[in-house]
């Protein structure tokens, strides 16, 4: 096993689109567009662009904050 340790071995390819699922938009930072870079920072997406388990629950909250933050 000869793994690349002097930098992230990961980094995000040349993405199309952005890696949300079903998401068709250009990504804008860290392979997400920004409303998914947001979600992102807000948990309610992984890195990877998957859903967490409790996601309903996690987006639910984060709309309140949001309507409550306009
Ligand atoms: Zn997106």
């Amino acid at each position: 096993m000869s793994k690349n340790n002097n930098g992230n071995n990961n980094v995000i390819s040349l993405n199309a689109t952005c890696l949300a699922e079903a998401c068709k938009k250009k990504p804008q930072v860290a392979g997400f567009c920004e409303e998914h870079f947001t979600w992102f920072k807000e948990g309610l997406v992984t890195k990877e662009g998957i859903k967490p388990i409790d996601f309903d629950k996690k987006f639910v909250s984060f709309m309140k904050r949001k309507k409550t933050a306009a």
